[in-house]
């Protein structure tokens, strides 16, 4: 099967640029939801873990319990208690929620600053406060998410300055429902970068820790690099003649004799099949020919092993996608090996 090799010290670069911008690794919360952005959860889990990061983000209580021994604190985005965790926190994303939430339960309030997805708005605090109070939750910190911070608009500086009333009111609901001193956090990898002094209790960083962040030329980051690479091993090699067809449908027309092989990395280990229609080739200019099939694709090549893309950013623009995409499609089945 097709295989990823995580680069450690390409994933440490990125952690040292990151905690540069946080001023302090402890603010630096990776987030590691849909296995690690597809790069392997544990994988990652344990060289965050090394590189001395204290603070995970993912999407469900089952993700959080699988990396507690590697983080002293997790935020679950949007799932509800199954066991209690001293280093677990949960989100609120709903006034309507909050009753689901056992008593005791540490939770962090989410504030719909603007993109409209989840998050009570700012008029309803007062509610979730008083309603998070009589649930007997102990509430820890008031976040929310940009919707634009990747873009080159004003809505950016907007959705801040709803944040900021958040903050302020968050501050005086605090005190007066008896909530100790609360923790505040906005920042995605694009708002980090963004942001020119950074002065939240952390950031939520996902995609620049994986170094396959794309933003446009005004906002560019120098120094991140890419942490996965994809490899895939040779099943066949034939030869063939000019004017004969690769694949299905005989898509793959071969223009002179050549030697074609078949890999074994298809759309159903993660490969967009679009890739075949914007005519791939690999960092090494080898070309795919025909279409990508389930369980293999084949190159113009008669290599045993074959690098398929190590720059998730670069493979995205023949997808007609984001890194994000082509990151999460890859299959949990991939072996995974860190160098
Ligand atoms: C996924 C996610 C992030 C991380 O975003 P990146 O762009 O990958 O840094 C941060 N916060 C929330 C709420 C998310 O869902």
């Amino acid at each position: 099967m097709a295989y990823i090799i995580l680069n450690k010290n390409n994933f440490f670069n990125n952690l040292d640029i990151i905690a540069n911008r946080t001023k302090s690794v402890d603010k630096v919360a990776l987030v590691l939801k849909d296995n690690a952005y597809g790069h392997g959860l544990l994988e990652i889990s344990s060289m965050a873990k090394e590189y001395g990061i204290k603070k995970a983000v993912v999407r469900t209580s089952k993700e959080a319990r699988s990396i507690e021994a590697f983080f002293d604190y997790i935020l679950v985005l949007a799932d509800i208690p199954t066991l209690s965790s001293d280093k677990i926190r949960y989100t609120i994303n709903d006034l309507r929620s909050i009753d689901k939430f056992p008593k005791g339960t540490k939770v962090e309030l989410k504030v719909d600053s603007g993109m409209h997805r989840n998050g009570i708005t700012i008029s309803e605090m007062k509610d979730a406060f008083l309603k998070i109070k009589e649930a007997g939750l102990v509430l820890e910190a008031v976040f929310t998410h940009h919707r634009s911070a990747d873009e080159l608009t004003s809505e950016w500086f907007w959705q801040r300055e709803n944040f900021k009333t958040a903050k302020e009111r968050s501050k005086v609901l605090a005190s007066e429902f008896g909530f100790g001193e609360l923790r505040f956090h906005s920042c995605n990898s694009a708002a980090l970068f963004r942001e020119s002094n950074f002065d939240e209790d952390m950031a939520r960083v996902g995609i620049a820790a994986y170094g396959c962040m794309d933003l446009p030329q005004a906002l560019a980051t120098e120094g991140l690099k890419p942490v996965l690479s994809l490899y895939a091993t040779k099943n066949s090699s034939r030869v063939l003649n000019t004017y004969q067809r690769v694949g299905y449908g005989g898509d793959g027309e071969i223009l002179a004799d050549c030697i074609v092989s078949n890999y074994d990395f298809g759309y159903g280990d993660g490969f967009l099949r679009v890739c075949a229609t914007n005519g791939y080739e690999t960092p090494h200019g080898i070309k795919l020919v025909g279409r990508i099939s389930m369980d293999n694709s084949t190159f113009m090549s008669d290599k045993d092993e074959l690098l398929i893309f190590d720059d998730a950013s670069v493979i995205a623009k023949y997808a007609k996608t984001i890194s994000y995409e082509v990151l999460t499609s890859l299959k949990s089945e991939i072996s995974r090996e860190i160098r």
